[in-house]
């Protein structure tokens, strides 16, 4: 069984992901089964993967023009997505292959329109995996990318070499994606185990924003919460203006 958990690695690096893991998703089953159902419970392990994106485009989401906002859109969101899901189907392929279940967890689609969430959490499967925190803007924050990461995941039985290795929360007091959302949408609450997600986050508010933007004609393009995060920022030299944005160690 190594011998499928190379494959998978060899197949994500050569499309191109920079994080690559087996998440232990059985401790969070009663999580897994109240978003997504009762249909996700024969799946133990979740093999998770993570594009970075890049800075040039994530850059654009706070001074972009409305052209280069679509520049974004298209190269970091619906090609990141459309790799993810070509990467999720080829993996699901091996594993089914091999014998065990499988569930390709798509890149971004909504599937609670009241709840505004999707079938599965990828950023839960990646923060079991041991790739970075639940930010206070409710994204896995890498310690090397910040929230500039796209996950995608596939749901499965197979002996895979899960493990469960949440990393410490990192956040500290910085507010920064907090102050910076135009409508409020985060109350500030650090992730905490258990808590539901509408505790840290009004994921209406957001949305409607997304809907108002459409209203006015104006592209339908936020993501400020993610350019802002100091741990997106850091390598590149940007400066960090307030205080309470300091990273934490
Ligand atoms: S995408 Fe924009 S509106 Fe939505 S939570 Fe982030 S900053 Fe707020
Ligand atoms: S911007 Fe600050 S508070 Fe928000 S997720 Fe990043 S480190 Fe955490």
């Amino acid at each position: 069984m190594g011998e499928l958990s190379d494959t998978i690695q060899t197949i994500c690096k050569d499309e191109g992901a920079e994080y690559i893991g087996f998440a232990d998703i059985a401790l969070l089953r009663t999580e897994v089964i109240r978003q997504g159902g009762e249909r996700l419970s024969p799946y133990p392990v979740a093999v998770v993967f993570g594009f970075v994106l890049q800075h040039s485009l994530v850059d654009l989401l706070h001074d972009g023009t409305r052209g280069e906002k679509n520049v974004y859109y298209h190269h970091a969101y619906q090609l990141i997505n459309t790799r993810i899901d070509l990467l999720t189907s080829r993996v699901a392929d091996i594993i089914q292959k091999s014998g065990s279940r499988v569930f390709p967890v798509p890149a971004s689609q909504r599937f609670d329109n009241e709840k505004i969430s999707a079938i599965f959490s990828h950023k839960l499967a990646a923060r079991q995996a041991g790739f970075g925190w639940i930010g206070k803007s409710c994204m896995l924050i890498t310690p090397e990318h910040g929230p500039r990461v796209r996950w995608g995941s596939v749901l499965t039985d197979a002996p895979l070499p899960a493990i469960s290795a949440p990393m410490k929360e990192k956040c500290g007091k910085c507010r920064a994606c907090i102050d910076i959302c135009p409508v409020q949408a985060y109350t500030g609450e650090p992730f905490r185990e258990g808590e539901p997600r509408e505790v840290r986050f009004n994921a209406q508010l957001c949305d409607k924003y997304f809907d108002d933007l459409k209203i006015r004609n104006e592209e339908s393009v936020c993501g400020l919460c993610m350019y802002i995060c100091p741990y997106g920022r850091k390598k590149r030299g940007k400066p960090i203006s307030s205080k309470n944005h300091e990273i934490q160690r």
